[in-house]
């Protein structure tokens, strides 16, 4: 039995995420998540740093099939002159990556800084630096995403759960487990530590409390959000607006979501 509501996120909500509802790792503080979903969602994705006015964006290929060849990005590759030197080099770099996509329970402590009222975790705040020894730090508890690639799940979390199943008979889902970032870009490297797993008397593994899964604001049961949507392809038009730099809300408005 599951302690959220029934339903997942509409279709509408989950196209307008922001990205506040992913994860993000910083080497500046530590991350606890409760994962939610067993099993990972995966997708391939392209990473297009155009999109969203420079920021970048992650789209989804729309070649669902290996003999399917509608995605603009990898089209763009291979138009490239067979005889370039930098021929394959260019197919290469254009090919989607495997991603994993869970549902997580963001658990990390934060605090309001008493500075600038701003909600944070860490040792200092994330917008003016304060520094946050004295303040009293509670678990975020707000459902999120968290998408990587096969490091961060094929290997780390493969790890942890394997460990945790041998030792605990636990699954991946019924204990907290504490992310350490430590630098940025390509040297990041992410270390997952599992928390303890709980037991009671009669040595049953103790869930979430009920609580720590309730919205803060409406008391209600969070959301989770769908899988299987935010794996959903990205279309060949919505990758062309992407290169040309367009955010989400620009791209929902051609799909009718406001
Ligand atoms: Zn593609
Ligand atoms: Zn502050």
């Amino acid at each position: 039995m599951t302690p959220f509501a029934d339903d997942a996120r509409s279709y509408s909500e989950t196209r307008t995420r922001t990205s506040a509802a992913y994860v993000k790792f910083s080497p500046d503080y530590k991350v606890v998540l409760r994962i939610l979903n067993p099993n990972a969602k995966r997708a391939w994705k392209h990473w297009i740093p155009e999109a969203n006015g420079g920021k970048g964006m992650m789209a989804t290929c729309p070649n669902i099939t290996a003999q399917m060849d509608v995605c603009p990005i990898e089209k763009a590759a291979k138009a490239t002159p067979k005889d370039d030197p930098k021929y394959e080099e260019k197919v290469s770099a254009a090919r989607a990556r495997k991603r994993f996509i869970v549902n997580v329970l963001d658990r990390t402590p934060y605090t309001v800084c008493p500075s600038c009222n701003t909600e944070t975790p860490g040792k200092f705040c994330i917008a003016c630096q304060a520094n946050l020894k004295d303040c009293e730090f509670v678990p975020l508890n707000t459902v999120k995403i968290l998408e990587g690639g096969p490091r961060l799940f094929a290997e780390t979390l493969n790890s942890v759960d394997q460990l945790q199943k041998e030792e605990f008979g636990a699954s991946i889902t019924d204990y907290d487990i504490t992310f350490i970032t430590m630098g940025v870009g390509r040297e990041r490297k992410i270390n997952a530590i599992p928390q303890e797993v709980k037991f009671d008397e009669k040595k049953n593994i103790i869930p979430l409390p009920k609580d720590a899964l309730l919205d803060k604001e409406t008391g209600e049961p969070q959301k989770l959000f769908d899988l299987d949507l935010l794996a959903e392809p990205s279309s060949s038009e919505e990758i062309e607006l992407m290169l040309k730099g367009a955010d989400l809300a620009t791209i929902n408005l051609t799909r009718g979501i406001e």
